[in-house]
């Protein structure tokens, strides 16, 4: 208000040139003034129109009372000015106050909520200390500087832990791929038989338990192929027992050769005994692939140094019977395995 007060200061300002151009400037602040309690920026707007029309063409001022000599009402502008200035001070106070409170609060609930003692975080907290500092202080300049230093640290924080994170998750992952494949090896190996890489007995016994339920569910029919192979006493006392494994071997290959459906379980039920469990099959499909199996198991060359032995078994066949239990299955299939062996074996007998 240089400029106000050099008109003030004129004894005759009328006509003036320096009235036009303060008549602007009020014109132009009218324009950009903002809001303050009580005095809206469009009321603001309009006061500094009649105020530069006051000094333009000596219309009323915005004042409850024109003066009365026809003068202008310098002093009443000046003062109009002088009071608009102190609000905005107060204006600009109160805010800077209220944003300096949340800052602080801010700043309080950061500092808590770190516990981690990693120099990330210490890099941080010191950091938030300073801008306490700031935000207590009066400096606004020094405010805002350490404002934008905060939030630097803040995202690089975050930025790192997200990091950290990433890192520990790709290593949970890994380490429960391996926990994965390692559970999946030993149950592989606790449940196959050794000698011949079939299921081993407590499989079976798992796994027919498991098929049996879901038959009773579905009501499709489930069977069972008993396999035992003939004189088998014969191949050990003649050739050895190295040659009796390896014909048991061969037997179990002959056996998944036969049984290529994934559904087909195959298992050593006991020494020379194998046992097959075909879900969705009824008795006639079982028996027939049981005869299949036979026969091609009569033409497999087993050979003993230069000779070849002929090899034949017997089985057994039986389908789940509406309330039947497995135990109770396993016993058909054994009574028919053993009426198999007594009525000349290389036969399939299906149970009654
Ligand atoms: P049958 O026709 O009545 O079944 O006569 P078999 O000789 O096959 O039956 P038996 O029960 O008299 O003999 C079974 C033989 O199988 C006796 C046992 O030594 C042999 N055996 C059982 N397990 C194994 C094994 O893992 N390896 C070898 N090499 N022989 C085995
Ligand atoms: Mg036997
Ligand atoms: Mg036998």
């Amino acid at each position: 208000m240089g400029l106000l007060s050099a008109i003030l200061n004129r004894q005759e300002p009328e006509n003036d040139p320096l009235l036009d151009t303060l008549a602007e400037l009020i014109r132009i602040f009218g324009r950009h003034g903002w809001p303050l309690d009580g005095v809206s920026a469009e009321e603001l707007g309009n006061r500094c129109e009649a105020w530069a029309k006051h000094l333009l063409f000596k219309l009323p001022p915005p004042l409850p009372q024109a003066p009365e000599d026809g003068h202008l009402a310098l002093t009443d502008l000046a003062q109009f000015f002088l009071s608009r200035r102190r609000s905005e001070q107060a204006y600009a106070q109160t805010v800077v106050g209220e944003l300096r409170g949340a800052l602080v609060e801010i700043v309080g609930q950061l500092k808590a909520g770190l516990v981690n003692q990693t120099q990330d975080d210490q890099q941080l907290r010191e950091s938030l200390t300073s801008l306490l500092a700031a935000a207590e202080s009066a400096d606004p300049t020094e405010l805002r500087a350490q404002v934008a230093r905060t939030v630097q640290s803040v995202t690089a924080r975050l930025e790192s832990r997200i990091k950290n994170q990433r890192t520990q998750l790709d290593t949970l992952e890994r380490r429960l791929g391996e926990l994965e494949s390692d559970l999946e090896a030993a149950r592989t190996k606790g449940a196959s038989d050794p000698l011949t890489g079939l299921y081993n007995r407590g499989a079976f016994d798992t796994e027919l338990i498991r098929l049996f339920r879901r038959a009773e569910r579905t009501h499709e029919p489930l069977s069972l192929v008993l396999i035992d192979l003939d004189h088998f006493k014969q191949i050990n006392d003649n050739h050895g027992h190295q040659t009796g494994d390896r014909v048991l071997k061969s037997t179990a290959d002959a056996l998944v050769r036969n049984f290529p459906r994934k559904s087909d379980v195959l298992a050593r039920y006991g020494g020379e005994e194998f046992v097959v469990i075909l879900a969705n099959t009824n008795l006639k499909d079982a028996a027939r692939l049981a005869e299949r199996f036979l026969v091609e198991l009569k033409k497999e060359a087993f050979l003993v140094g230069q000779k070849a032995l002929s090899l034949t078994a017997s089985a057994g066949v039986a389908q789940r019977g509406g309330h039947e239990n497995p135990e109770g299955l396993i016993a058909r299939a054994d009574k028919a395995l053993y009426q198999a062996k007594n009525t000349g074996r290389d036969r399939v007998i299906l149970a009654g």
